[in-house]
């Protein structure tokens, strides 16, 4: 569509007024995954981008796009990793100005914000009134709620807190024909089919998410344990026994050598050790007796104990600042990239083991790690370095990369895609 045209006729809606409208060029949306889909260059158009200011805005334009047949689709913050964001639409419909956090119920323990709300601002509201968000992704401070629902994303105290389909208690959305729905809070419903379910994961596909209520916690006595584990394996060993021994775990990290070095304070690692890192939560009494069990159990697997400092570069650099992926995907013959998978216990080592051995000739350096642990299974977490002597041959050691890990992860029955989504890049 013409974008005078599209430009005249959002403005003129009553609800949205010309101060929600701007445009943007695409590459400030999405360059590096549009360069990661083989595109040589990306596109210089601009894009139409509407912020309503609330939800009566966003169901107006959505049933002006229905009736016009225009092409629209929401956009957080835009730190999807997948390529989610397509600046060829029509419309973009930020939830920027959807930003409110409307009400904080301390007896039922939720928080009820706008879906355009970020995280850093979401969690710094809640520490103030003496709570705490529990959903702590790495883009914390560059994504949004809207955004971690519609990804499904999960955060780094995932063992405590679990994913954000955990803690989503009800939500207001608008379905594409601008229809507005609400799923009013609850701590559970069988009546009929989960709609908080479907909306977790549903990239935008089933309509705008306006409004959010989350659970929060209290903040708890959290203790730290560090570890020095001979090689990835029994690294693996300890994770399983800790989540399968019921122990309240809070974040448990374990990395290979090459990531080891960045993660661990220098020099505290015998050389080609994995750091491992692991906490324990609850009331302080609960706390202790978790760590001096999980302080056990990584010693029975061969583990040597470390001073809790020693994952500290780490937790100081923990968050993502913006244009983190965009940055690293700057240069043409660079290519940086992160694959999440999620693996049942019994083939989670030797998949590791298996695409250290295919990716390593590739990737300098190649790190991963497992980063998510369930009784089932755990979420391995490969980050790729990829560079070439040109664009070509960079994409072409990137492509290759990508097909060796389907392959390998396909064969030990792992599932792709732990918490980025879908998005462009993984839906070809
Ligand atoms: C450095 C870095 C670290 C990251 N760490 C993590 C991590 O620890 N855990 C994790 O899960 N993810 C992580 N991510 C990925 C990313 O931050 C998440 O996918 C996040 O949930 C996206 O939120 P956003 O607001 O930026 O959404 P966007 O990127 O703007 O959008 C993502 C998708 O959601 C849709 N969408 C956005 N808002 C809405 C809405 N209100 N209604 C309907 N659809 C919507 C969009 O259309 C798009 O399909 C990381 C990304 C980076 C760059």
């Amino acid at each position: 569509m013409n974008t005078d045209t599209l430009l005249a006729d959002i403005s003129a809606l009553p609800q949205i007024g010309d101060d929600a409208v701007r445009l943007l060029g695409s590459q400030q949306i999405d360059e590096w995954p549009a360069r990661l889909q083989g595109i040589a260059e990306p596109s210089s158009g601009t894009t139409v981008v509407v912020a309503p200011q609330n939800v009566e805005g966003v169901s107006a334009i959505l049933r002006w796009a229905h009736e016009r047949g225009a092409r629209i689709q929401a956009l957080g913050m835009g730190s999807n990793v997948v390529g989610a964001i397509d600046s060829s639409v029509d419309v973009l419909v930020s939830t920027a100005r959807l930003d409110e956090i409307h009400d904080l119920d301390p007896i039922d323990q939720t928080v009820t914000v706008g879906a355009g709300i970020d995280g850093r601002t979401l969690d710094g509201h809640l520490c103030k009134e003496g709570f705490v968000l529990g959903h702590y992704p790495q883009s914390l401070h560059v994504s949004t709620v809207g955004g971690w629902i519609a990804t499904r994303a999960t955060g780094t105290y995932s063992a405590y807190y679990g994913g954000i389909e955990r803690l989503l208690v009800g939500a207001e959305y608008v379905e594409p024909a601008g229809n507005i729905v609400c799923v009013a809070p609850r701590p559970r419903s069988s009546g009929g089919i989960d709609l908080l379910g479907l909306l977790c994961g549903s990239e935008g596909s089933l309509g705008i998410i306006t409004q959010a209520t989350l659970a929060v916690g209290r903040a708890l006595p959290e203790r730290r344990v560090c570890a020095s584990m001979p090689d990835m394996r029994s690294g693996l060993d300890a994770q399983r026994q800790m989540v399968q021994s019921g122990v309240p775990l809070g974040l448990v990290r374990l990395y290979n050598p090459a990531e080891s070095l960045v993660a661990a304070e220098s020099g505290v690692l015998p050389e080609s050790h994995c750091l491992l890192v692991a906490t324990t939560m609850g009331p302080q009494a609960v706390a202790d007796a978790g760590a001096a069990a999980i302080t056990a159990t990584i010693e029975a697997a061969g583990g040597e104990l470390l001073a809790e400092t020693a994952a500290d570069p780490w937790f100081s650099r923990r968050y993502a600042t913006p244009g983190f992926m965009a940055d690293h995907n700057a240069d043409d013959r660079r290519i940086f990239d992160t694959i999440e998978v999620a693996l049942p216990w019994v083939t989670a080592a030797a998949c590791a083991e298996e695409l250290e051995t295919a990716l390593g000739p590739l990737s300098t350096p190649l790190h991963q790690h497992f980063s998510h642990v369930y009784p089932t299974g755990a979420c391995l977490y490969a980050v790729l370095f990829i560079s070439g002597d040109n664009q070509a041959d960079a994409h072409a050691r990137w492509a290759t990369a990508w097909s060796r890990t389907l392959d390998i992860v396909a064969r030990h029955r792992g599932t792709l895609a732990h918490h980025h989504g879908i998005g462009a890049l993984r839906a070809r």
